[in-house]
């Protein structure tokens, strides 16, 4: 499990990040706990970053990505970690996806404990932290049994020096001027969820164990977070309209067509025999109706050449027509499809007139 924890300073971060290291069994890596270490033990990296830290600023990238780098490469985070603290700012966060893109375990999640600012104040100046065991209280919301003794063990409970309102009220808007633009980040990425950090910590642990273990089983039995992304970005693609001529566009319209001609088909096979049966009456009676004008061509004496050709077209047409007369369309089909070449020739001739015998022939009917 790959998490990261993001808030404003005071949000609970760390105290959420000490309960699911001890329900998923991965180890909390806090920037802040890190530095205050290195502080403590007076390390060249330590004197470095105390300035910053005593005034609210962030450390630089490049010492808190070394001490990150060195720290996930610990035996433990082999199978996970919950990041506390860290990535504060755009440019850790691309280079924590970096680092974890080079081992093939990119991130899974990224949980923002949501709390209204005004609140954190009261929560920061209250806290203290056990320096044995570094179990957390607040004097305010959650206190010791004994003023200044740890419940767990008895240590001693310590206020951390940049919990003054001045330091504090530098944390937070470094928070929201550097910060807060990670929500965005990971929103875009498809791995942020959100719950409230208002509370009872219990809530807030329930919310946040239940969006991690929705996270665990998307994992199992659906694609990962990034082919959710790809899949975002090609349902936004599909949304524009698909231009012409473009591979997308060929393909919608190869698909349209397809349908089209699939339902054209239907259609025509539904209404197939109306079609045949309509066809062979309206030649029937193209028939009629060339026979008839023929029949006046004929015996118009000054027409002789158009009689010779309306007699041809007669004989031609004869024996289909002798046997379409409305009363024997059934025994016409039988003859018609014997004989291929005469009906190829009264299709041919008959095809150009077909809607003006079919309007000629619905008032009959
Ligand atoms: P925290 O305990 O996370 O509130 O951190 C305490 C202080 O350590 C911050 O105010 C910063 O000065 C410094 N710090 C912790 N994490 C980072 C980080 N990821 N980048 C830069 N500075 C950090």
């Amino acid at each position: 499990m790959r998490i990261v924890l993001l808030g404003a300073p005071g949000s609970g971060k760390g105290t959420q990040a000490k309960l699911l290291t001890r329900k998923y069994h991965v180890p909390q890596v806090s920037t802040g706990d890190l530095l205050r270490a290195a502080v403590r033990a007076g390390t060249p990296l330590g004197l470095q970053a105390k300035a910053a830290m005593d005034e609210g600023r962030l450390v630089s990238d490049d010492i808190v990505l070394a001490m990150i780098r060195e720290r996930l490469s610990h035996p433990d985070a082999r199978k996970g970690f919950i990041l506390d603290g860290f990535p504060r700012n755009l440019a850790q966060a691309e280079a924590l996806d970096a680092m974890l893109e080079n081992l093939g375990k990119p991130l899974q999640l990224a949980v923002l404990i949501d709390i209204d600012l005004d609140i954190l104040m009261q929560r920061m100046t209250g806290r203290r932290t056990c320096e044995s065991c570094g179990q957390m209280y607040n004097i305010y919301s959650s206190p010791p049994k004994l003023e200044d003794r740890c419940d767990v063990c008895g240590g001693n409970l310590r206020h951390r020096a940049d919990d003054n309102e001045e330091t504090i009220g530098n944390r937070l808007r470094v928070y929201e001027n550097q910060t807060a633009p990670l929500i965005d980040y990971y929103r875009k990425q498809g791995k942020l969820r959100t719950v409230q950090g208002l509370g009872e910590i219990e809530d807030v642990f329930a919310a946040i164990s239940k969006v991690v273990e929705e996270t665990l089983a998307e994992e199992t039995t659906a694609p990962s977070a990034a082919a959710r992304a790809i899949g975002a970005m090609k349902k936004a693609a599909g949304k524009k309209k698909a231009a012409p001529g473009t591979a997308a566009g060929a393909e919608k319209q190869a698909a349209r067509s397809k349908s089209q001609s699939k339902s054209q088909s239907k259609s025509q096979s539904k209404s197939g025999p109306k079609s045949r049966s309509a066809k062979k009456a309206a030649s029937t009676k193209k028939t009629v109706t060339k026979k008839t004008a023929a029949r006046k061509a004929a015996s118009t004496r000054q027409a002789a050449a158009k009689k010779a050709s309306a007699v041809k077209k007669t004989r031609v047409k004869g024996a289909v027509t002798k046997k379409t007369t409305p009363k024997k369309q059934a025994s016409t089909k039988k003859v018609a499809s014997k004989k291929a070449s005469v009906k190829k020739t009264v299709k041919k001739k008959a095809a150009p007139k077909k809607k003006t015998a079919v309007k000629k022939a619905a008032p009959k009917k």
